[in-house]
């Protein structure tokens, strides 16, 4: 690990500000230190904002707000969030271990990186590592890599289970930074590597995220989220799948579908959304929608399993959350 300095700010004006002098912000950490040791990282600055007040979990008649510096675990336990959206408490605790989701927060989750190996080694090409020196996935080991939103320069997963179930909520990420605040879509504001997969997110210089919201919805929704890996704890997923369903009248008037596992960001599936809307649940109509999860794949060398593991992750949760289980 390089030598760093380290601050712990009072307030969010004076993290604002080292952050605007260039520190690097940390929270739970459970991400950036191992990262620095691996010196995969190297800030020059660490501004600690653990002690800011961004923890609070908040649900009005509009929006549920989930302060970003709120932990894992506390949101995933949350009577509110438990109740009207399983589907984030369910990747919650599917994500990581109970000792990593009693430290990492809410907006951490969404900043964390890459889990390629060769990202995580100094010593191999990674163009998110560092721009144009290539790609060591292309033609290496690339099983667990992405088949959707892949380019030339990266072909990584984004490897957040939360974030797929708050693409599938459409939430909006709150942001805080040296010329003020600004909102954006959590599916604007992860990046597709294109050229430039260094660039992983629109944070701009010295901004924080204080909180996720997800709009309410005027009617409960059902919501699940499935995760399919090579074992079932403390593993990343091969595939997952996120669904929002909104059913009335034995009706589906609203489906969201989110898949993880296989694209460089949280992955919407709006060809099976389109094939939901409107119809009336069955086991037939869950197999239909699912035959087009995963449209538009480029699978890589080792990867080719992913698509139609997709198919049948997507099928099963819309299954479970549909009620023709
Ligand atoms: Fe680096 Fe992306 Fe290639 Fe992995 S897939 S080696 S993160 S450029």
């Amino acid at each position: 690990m390089d030598p760093f300095t380290y601050t712990k700010p009072a307030d969010t004006r004076a993290a604002l500000a080292a952050g605007a002098r260039g520190g690097r912000y940390i929270a739970g950490g459970t991400t950036l230190v191992d990262l620095m040791r691996e010196t995969v990282e190297r800030p020059g600055t660490l501004v600690d904002i653990s002690g800011l007040p961004l923890r609070e979990v908040r649900a009005t008649s509009d929006a549920l707000r989930i302060g970003a510096l709120a932990l894992m675990s506390d949101v995933a336990s949350h009577p509110r969030v438990r109740g009207a959206y399983p589907v984030i408490a369910q990747a919650l605790e599917l994500s990581a271990s109970a000792q990593l989701r009693n430290m990492a927060t809410i907006g951490g989750n969404i900043l964390q990186r890459t889990r390629c190996t060769y990202f995580r080694d100094v010593n191999a090409a990674c163009n998110k590592r560092q721009r144009g020196s290539g790609c060591s996935a292309l033609e290496g080991y690339n099983r667990a890599h992405a088949i959707l939103g892949t380019s030339n320069s990266c072909v990584a997963t984004h490897p957040s289970d939360l974030a797929v179930a708050l693409a599938a909520l459409d939430a909006v990420v709150h942001l805080r930074g040296p010329d003020g605040e600004r909102d954006l879509a959590l599916t604007r504001f992860l990046l597709q590597p294109g050229d430039t997969p260094d660039r992983e997110h629109d944070l701009r210089p010295g901004e924080l995220i204080t909180a996720v919201e997800i709009p309410s919805h005027p009617t409960p929704l059902r919501s699940g989220y499935l995760k399919v890996r090579d074992r079932q704890s403390y593993e990343f997923a091969l595939t997952s799948a996120a669904v929002v369903l909104h059913i009335t009248g034995g009706v589906i008037r609203d489906a969201r579908v989110a898949a993880g596992g296989v694209g460089t960001v949280p992955w919407r599936l709006s060809a099976v959304e389109r094939r939901l809307t409107g119809q009336r649940p069955s086991d037939r109509l869950w197999a239909q929608a699912a035959e087009v999860a995963a449209d538009g794949a480029r699978p890589l060398r080792h990867n080719a399993f992913k698509a139609e593991l997709l198919q049948r992750t997507v099928e099963r949760q819309l299954r479970v959350v549909g009620g023709t289980r």
